[in-house]
C-alpha cells in the first residue's frame, strides 16, 4: 500500500475544512497537474466568461449590432463599475471601468495636480510599481508650474517607509500617491493612516489598488480616499488586458478635471457640440468609446469573489500564507530561501516572495520542468501568488517540494541566468 508523505496528508486536510475550497471548480482548470501560483498577474478563466463572451458575441453583437449600445454597453463602465465599488466599499456612482491602469492613474494624477494649484510635491516610495514613477513623471512635464516628485525610500526593500512618508508630507504636498500593496515584498501601506495625514496636511491621496482589489478588504470611503485605481486583470480575474478602475469621490467629481477630455466624457455627448462640456459626476472620467468585449469579461469573476466574500477571502489568505511561511521556515530557508515579505500579517498583502541568490534559474527550472508556475521579479524575488479562489494548500505543500527538489538536486544548473522577455 502507497502511504502519502505526512505533509500532503496534512495539506489535504486544510483543504477538507477549507469553506472556500469549492470555488475553485468555478474556474477553467484544464490542467490538473500545473501548479498555478501567477494569480496575481494574469487571474484564472471563471467557467460563466466563455458563456457570457459568447452571448455578448453571437447575439449582442451579432444579432442586435449597434442596438446594444441602447441595450447595457452604454451603461457598462458604470455597471461594472458599481459591483468593484461593492468590492471596496465605495457607493455606486464612484467607480467607472475605463483605459488601462496607466492611463487611469495619469487621468487622475495630474487631474488633483490641477485642482492642487499652489503646492509643488507629489509623494510616492521606490517599491512602487515602475509605471507608477514614470506615470507621475509625466504628469510633472504636463504641469505649467514647476513641481516635483519626492520619492521615498524603503530601508530594506520590503517594508514600505511609513514613518519616513509620513514625515515628508507637508504644506507643499499636492499628492500622495502609493500602491497599496507593494508588487514584490506585499507590504501593505495602512491606508486609513496615510489619507488621514495627508488630509491633515491639505495633500490628496491616489491609491493604486492593483496588488490588493479581490484579495484585501478595502474601505475606500470609510477611509475618506481621494483617488483610486487599479487592475481588474489579476485577482478580480478579468482577463488578459481587461480595462482598469478608477474611482473618484462623490464630493470631487465635479471639482477635478478629466484631462484626457473626450467624448464619452462630454455632456449630452450625441449633441456633437464643438466645445467641450463636461458630463457631471463621474462619467467625464470615461474618453474614449469603453472596450465592450474584455469589459464584459470582468463581471463573472466580480460575481464569484463577491459571493464568496471579502473577508472571508481575506481569511483564506491569511490561512495560506502562514502555512506557506511555516514550510518556507522549516524546508526552504536552510537551502538558501528568503523571505522577501513581511512576517506580520498585518503588513503583508497577499502573495509571498522568497527570495534566493539562484532565483532567476529557480523560477525558470520550476516552469521547465516541474509545472510550478510562479513568476520572478529582480533582483532575486520567486514571487508566489496564492489567490484564495482557487490555490489549494496541496498546490502550496506541492510547489514547495518542488522547490526544495529544484535546489536540492540542482536541477536550476540546467538554466541559463538570461531571462525571457516576460519573467
Ligand atoms: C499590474 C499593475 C499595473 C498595470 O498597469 P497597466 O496599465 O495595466 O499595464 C499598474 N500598477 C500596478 C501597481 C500594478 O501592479
Amino acid at each position: 500500500m502507497n502511504t502519502l508523505p505526512e505533509g500532503l496528508v496534512d495539506a489535504l486536510a486544510r483543504d477538507r475544512a477549507d469553506n472556500l475550497a469549492g470555488f475553485r471548480h468555478r474556474f477553467v482548470v484544464p490542467d490538473h497537474e500545473l501548479i498555478y501560483l501567477d494569480g496575481n498577474s494574469l487571474g484564472r478563466l471563471p467557467k460563466t466568461t466563455n458563456a457570457k463572451l459568447h452571448e455578448l458575441v453571437d447575439r449582442e453583437w451579432g444579432d442586435r449590432l449597434i442596438r446594444s449600445w441602447n441595450e447595457g454597453w452604454f451603461d457598462a463602465p458604470q455597471r461594472v463599475g458599481d459591483k468593484i465599488a461593492e468590492l471596496l466599499g465605495a457607493a455606486s456612482g464612484e467607480m467607472l471601468v475605463a483605459d488601462s491602469t496607466s492611463v487611469n492613474l495619469f487621468k487622475l494624477g495630474l487631474g488633483a495636480m490641477r485642482h492642487q494649484a499652489g503646492r509643488h510635491k507629489i509623494i510616492t516610495d521606490d517599491l512602487n510599481f515602475p509605471s507608477d514613477l514614470y506615470i507621475m513623471q509625466g504628469v510633472i512635464k504636463s504641469l505649467d508650474r514647476p513641481c516635483h516628485l519626492e520619492v521615498v525610500h524603503s530601508d530594506d526593500g520590503i517594508h514600505g517607509p511609513l514613518d519616513k512618508l509620513l514625515n515628508a508630507i507637508d504644506e507643499d504636498t499636492a499628492l500622495v500617491t502609493l500602491t497599496h500593496t507593494v508588487f514584490k515584498s506585499s507590504y501593505t501601506y495602512d491606508m486609513e493612516l496615510i489619507t488621514r495625514r495627508a488630509h491633515e496636511k491639505g495633500a490628496m491621496v491616489l491609491w493604486d489598488l492593483s496588488h490588493s482589489v479581490g484579495a484585501v478588504p478595502i474601505h475606500l470611503n470609510a477611509c475618506d480616499v481621494d483617488l483610486a485605481v487599479g487592475c481588474t486583470y489579476k485577482y478580480l480575474n478579468g482577463g488578459p488586458g481587461a480595462p482598469a478602475f478608477l474611482y473618484v469621490r462623490k464630493d470631487l467629481q465635479d471639482r477635478l478635471e478629466n484631462p484626457i477630455s473626450g467624448w464619452m466624457g462630454q455632456k449630452n455627448l450625441f449633441q456633437f457640440t464643438l466645445d467641450y462640456e463636461p458630463e457631471q459626476g463621474i462619467r467625464h472620467f470615461l474618453t474614449g468609446t469603453p472596450s465592450i468585449l474584455s469589459l464584459t469579461a470582468i463581471e463573472p469573476g466580480l460575481s464569484l469573489l463577491l459571493e464568496a466574500g471579502m473577508d472571508n477571502i481575506r481569511q483564506k489568505s491569511l490561512n495560506q500564507s502562514a502555512y506557506l511561511i511555516d514550510l518556507w521556515e522549516s524546508e526552504l530557508e536552510p537551502l538558501g530561501f528568503r523571505l522577501n515579505s513581511p512576517r506580520d500579517p498585518a503588513v503583508r498583502g497577499p502573495h509571498i516572495s522568497l527570495g534566493h541568490d539562484e532565483g532567476l534559474r529557480i523560477d525558470r527550472a520550476l516552469i521547465e520542468k516541474k509545472n510550478v508556475l510562479p513568476d520572478f521579479r529582480r533582483p532575486d524575488n520567486i514571487r508566489l501568488g496564492i489567490p484564495p479562489l482557487y490555490t489549494s494548500y496541496e498546490d502550496i505543500w506541492r510547489a514547495v517540494q518542488a522547490m526544495k527538489d529544484v535546489v536540492v538536486n540542482r536541477i536550476y544548473e540546467e538554466f541559463s541566468t538570461e531571462a525571457p522577455v516576460v519573467t
